[in-house]
């Protein structure tokens, strides 16, 4: 079979299987095993294809077809202009997360605050802290993650962006977690931080019983926010406030449909200045607030 016919096949195997962007997860299946660009298959189209790698990339292609999700084939996937390792024990970074950082970064740039303390829930692939790190240098970053699976993700993308972002290991839902911030020196009380960020699991039981065939590979603990996803705000608005400066900044990725629930959570929990961001599509992403002074 020539590089050309490979091609070809790939691309009509997706296109058979309804893959909603056949042709660009084409190109991605062909490009990561054959190590052949677009310009490199025109100039080399009626080569020989390599057997091994030919096989390989059917293979893949097959898997894809069955809807196994083009970021865990690939390995690795770009978030924020940086690269992730992803596979099944993690998230794959989306798009909508890079409004979150943006608004990070954004709220640091305007206070001034060149050295924040980060601490980011519910880490996953890491993609949120390190993200940061990367775009605050002086920042000191944190990453809390339950699962094991998810961990060796955590630690390379770590590595591989060169950042220096702690990682605890830990339920952000356990209260004893927050004793990794106490503070020896100031007579037991815990470090106060200049941020929480997270991107919570928040499909609804209604969602996560509906979800799209890819979706179905992620990890549900990293979906799943119990009966009306929010689950995890009530929780993380009020436990993970003890560690939070006054005025410091809370700001949580939400499901389309809940920036007005979470907003009033957080209205009720002690945050003041709570405003909801749209996501690129136009659909409400983020929601972010500021810890009131405590009296
Ligand atoms: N954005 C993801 C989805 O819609 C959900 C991510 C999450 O629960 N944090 O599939």
């Amino acid at each position: 079979m020539t590089n050309g016919e490979l091609f070809e096949l790939i691309k009509n195997t997706l296109k058979a299987a309804d893959i909603e962007d056949y042709l660009f997860d084409s190109k991605c299946i062909f490009e990561d095993i054959m190590h052949m660009s677009g310009t490199e298959l025109m100039l080399h189209k009626n080569d020989i294809a390599d057997k091994a790698a030919a096989d390989k990339t059917l293979k893949l292609a097959k898997r894809r077809s069955e809807g196994y999700p083009l970021q865990y084939l690939l390995g690795e996937w770009e978030f924020y202009g940086l690269k992730f390792k992803v596979g099944e024990g993690v998230l794959i970074p989306r798009p909508d997360t890079e409004v979150l950082v943006d608004e990070v970064i954004g709220f640091f740039g305007s206070e001034n605050n060149s050295s924040p303390e980060i601490v980011d829930l519910c880490s996953g692939s890491g993609c949120i802290a390190v993200s940061l790190k990367k775009n605050i240098p002086d920042a000191k970053g944190t990453a809390v993650e339950i699962s094991s699976d998810a961990m060796p993700y955590l630690v390379k993308n770590i590595r591989l962006n060169d950042t220096d972002v702690k990682i605890i290991k830990g339920d952000v839902m356990d209260g004893r977690l927050l004793e990794n911030f106490r503070d020896e020196e100031s007579e037991g009380d815990f470090r106060q931080v200049d941020c929480i960020v997270s991107n919570p699991p928040y499909l609804t039981a209604e969602e996560m019983s509906d979800l799209q065939t890819e979706v179905t590979f992620e990890p549900a603990s990293a979906l799943d926010g119990g009966h009306d996803g929010l689950k995890f705000y009530r929780v993380i608005s009020c436990l993970w406030k003890e560690i939070l400066k006054d005025n410091g900044l809370l700001a949580f990725e939400i499901g389309y449909e809940q920036g007005e629930a979470v907003k009033e959570l957080m209205l009720n929990t002690g945050y003041y200045d709570v405003k909801i961001i749209k996501d690129l599509g136009g659909n409400d992403r983020v929601v972010l607030g500021r810890k009131k002074a405590t009296q």
